[in-house]
């Protein structure tokens, strides 16, 4: 699955003294569940582009001109981003804003319920307020796409049932079901996406958990020819694609120049709090030594920011999990978490 690299960037391993630090990086964008590569038979027209934007920057001279990559197919994992230009150390590549998000339950009271913005004077823990809230007017206007919906129902169920067992996507599935009754998004709007194959156990479990949603939606007084397309399946399509596709958002303390400083290890990561689906982040492919890193700060709003200087034509590739693990660690964890060997030149040298 993950064959032999047949395109080595010429920078990949240019400054081997900065594996150390790029360990380091690697840490604050860490997420927890299956990301994997997606094989699509054709090269996708990326037109999803424009919908992302570029800093200002001496190099990026337009505010919203379409990112500096462009989407093609890799001979050894199905697509990949690729930069379309030079672009230099520390350049901001892009922004993304999710298709869809939800607060983590435990961080629910504390943070805005829809750009998981830390809400000032709020203590998530503290059971004070049991009510979800937004950090702004402008938030609070465009939760209208889902919230106007979602509040005519009951989620207790849904919650407790979330709660009790652990789990955080049949959440991102509930809000984007609400988002489809809005007519905010189509019902396929995650097609694009490359999706899990589930277990025969998991086939049972979504069933349960769609059964959930759909009574939960139908006790409520939402227009029951407006949730036609709530099947079980459209929500194992849903949900298998959440599952490999979705980030774990941990809100990153400190400046992006501090995490390229020596000084990183006064950057911290906060503990997730909560979990998004975007397009364009989710077909970078995976390195352990990655030329570029996604990151959050204040939001749920994603950076991509080069680490180093990529030159045009090089692949752009993340890494999926913390780089600084020692090998079989990390072969162990891709191959169980995310169904591939790595063969990247640091996995081939065993580093
Ligand atoms: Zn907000
Ligand atoms: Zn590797």
């Amino acid at each position: 699955m993950f064959a032999n690299t047949p395109y080595i960037s010429p920078s990949a391993f240019k400054r081997p003294h900065n594996l150390k630090k790029m360990s380091r990086l690697a840490r604050c964008c860490r997420w927890a569940v299956h990301f994997q590569k997606l094989h699509h038979s054709h090269v996708q027209t990326p037109s999803f582009l424009s919908s992302f934007s570029t800093s200002a920057s001496a190099s990026t001279p337009t505010l919203h001109s379409p990112p500096p990559v462009r989407v093609e197919l890799t001979e050894y994992a199905g697509r990949g981003v690729f930069a379309s230009r030079r672009i230099g150390a520390g350049e901001l590549i892009h922004t993304a804003k999710p298709i869809v998000s939800h607060p983590s339950l435990f961080s629910i009271h504390g943070i805005c319920y829809l750009c998981l913005r830390k809400l000032p004077n709020r203590d998530s823990s503290s059971g004070a307020s049991q009510t979800v809230s937004f950090c702004s007017k402008q938030c609070e206007e465009q939760s209208k796409k889902f919230y106007d919906v979602e509040k005519k129902a009951d989620w207790s169920r849904l919650n407790e049932y979330c709660r009790l067992q652990g789990l955080k996507y049949p959440l991102l599935v509930k809000r984007l079901a609400c988002q489809v009754i809005s007519r905010f998004v189509p019902s396929d709007v995650l097609d694009i996406l490359q999706p899990e194959i589930p277990t025969s156990d998991r086939i049972n479990q979504m069933k349960k958990e769609v059964a959930l949603l759909r009574s939960t939606i139908e006790d409520s007084d939402i227009e029951k020819e407006r949730m036609a397309f709530l099947t079980e399946e459209w929500y194992t399509g849903v949900l298998s694609r959440i599952r490999i596709n979705a980030f774990r958002i941990e809100l990153t303390v400190g400046s992006y120049e501090d995490l390229l400083s020596s000084a990183a290890a006064s950057v911290i990561a906060e503990a997730a709090v909560g979990n998004a689906v975007y397009v364009l982040p989710s077909l970078y492919n995976h390195y352990c030594d990655p030329n570029v890193n996604i990151w959050w700060t204040e939001s749920v709003d994603a950076k991509i920011k080069a680490l180093r200087d990529i030159e045009e034509g090089e692949e752009l590739r993340i890494c999926y999990i913390d780089a600084s693990m020692e090998y079989e660690a990390r072969q162990k964890i891709l191959y169980e978490g995310f169904g591939f060997r790595c063969n990247c030149l640091r996995c081939v040298s065993k580093d």
